[in-house]
């Protein structure tokens, strides 16, 4: 089981700040597992300095892989405590650092196991880095690490690790999707139902009113007007919903990164456009917002009511 879909958010929040250019001088990680946390460092790391999209075969994956990068520094004990020698032994390899890379990289394993002087010191490094250092404090739990220390640090909190993998995949789905198997299941017999043009339209249309529902509430409200002529039953205006619900649980694992769980991205490349203009907050807001339309049709509010109350929903915030 890949890392990505182990600790989808964890993973993503690293990735998109390499890809924004606001990548942080530290990261506090928590989690109860420390290999677990070690992955996630170490695949960041090769997506950082690989070239290749982490592609674990070249010379630099397996020197991340091996912890034998030059620029990489691992502080770990086996003692109780990790004490303020081996910070300052650490600031001492630090200013000696032969850089092959653009990049000084510090893991510090169980940080929260610095001892308070240890933390005082090294957070004259994480407050005052030298270019281009970036610190993983890797941590059981971040409430051991003195406020100052947390402050700097952005926190990174992994998953409980289940098991297997097959039940974390399912807890990522389950934690963090609100629509159900049964939108792509209507979806699909829509499909077998329908003339492959008649659905194809209709995604596209789809895919136009989540476009306006998510810029503003005026494009929002146009778009909803414009949509009621196309669906002018009651049962087409619920499966469009429902449609619309798959739409946009697919771009919700665009955002987070689960492009194994995508199926209509590829026929649909608008849905990779949304995920990347869109916050994973606001999407979970258009799932609600169209979960609740759905209630109030069946209640029997018309489609286009239902559709304007989610999209002033939307854009109330
Ligand atoms: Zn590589």
């Amino acid at each position: 089981m890949s890392i990505q879909l182990n600790q989808p958010v964890a993973v993503q929040t690293l990735l998109n700040s390499l890809q924004r250019g606001t990548l942080s001088h530290a990261y506090l990680l928590q989690g109860a597992n420390l290999e677990e946390q070690m992955r996630v460092v170490l695949f960041f790391l090769k997506k950082l300095l690989c070239g290749k999209e982490a592609c674990e075969g070249c010379k630099v994956c397996k020197q991340i892989s091996n912890m034998h990068h030059p620029d990489l520094i691992c502080v770990k004990t086996d003692a109780a405590t990790l004490k303020i020698e081996q910070v300052r032994e650490l600031q001492k390899a630090l200013s000696y650092c032969n850089v092959e890379s653009d990049f000084k990289m510090v893991v510090i394993e169980k940080a929260d196991t610095l001892t308070i002087q240890a933390q005082n010191a090294l957070l004259k490094s994480i407050e005052e880095p030298e270019q281009q250092t970036i610190f993983f404090l890797l941590s059981s739990s971040s409430n051991n690490m003195l406020p100052t220390v947390r402050s700097r640090c952005q926190l990174l909190t992994l998953k409980p690790v289940g098991r297997s993998g097959e039940e974390n995949i399912r807890l990522t789905q389950g934690e963090y999707s609100l629509a159900t198997a049964y939108l792509y299941e209507h979806y699909y017999k829509g499909l077998e139902a329908a003339s492959h043009e008649y659905i194809h339209n209709t995604v596209q249309h789809l895919i136009v009113l989540i476009e306006g529902m998510l810029s503003s509430q005026v494009e929002g409200l146009i778009h909803v007007s414009k949509a009621q002529g196309l669906w002018p039953s009651k049962s087409e205006q619920i499966a469009a919903l429902s449609t619309m619900q798959a739409l946009l649980q697919e771009v919700m694992y665009q955002v987070l990164g689960l492009q194994s769980l995508c199926r209509l991205y590829k026929d649909y490349p608008s849905i990779e456009t949304i995920a990347r203009e869109n916050e994973l907050p606001v999407i979970k807001k258009a799932m609600i917002g169209v979960e609740e339309a759905q209630r109030m049709m069946r209640s029997n509010t018309t489609g286009q009511m239902a559709l304007e109350y989610a999209v002033l929903r939307l854009q109330d915030a």
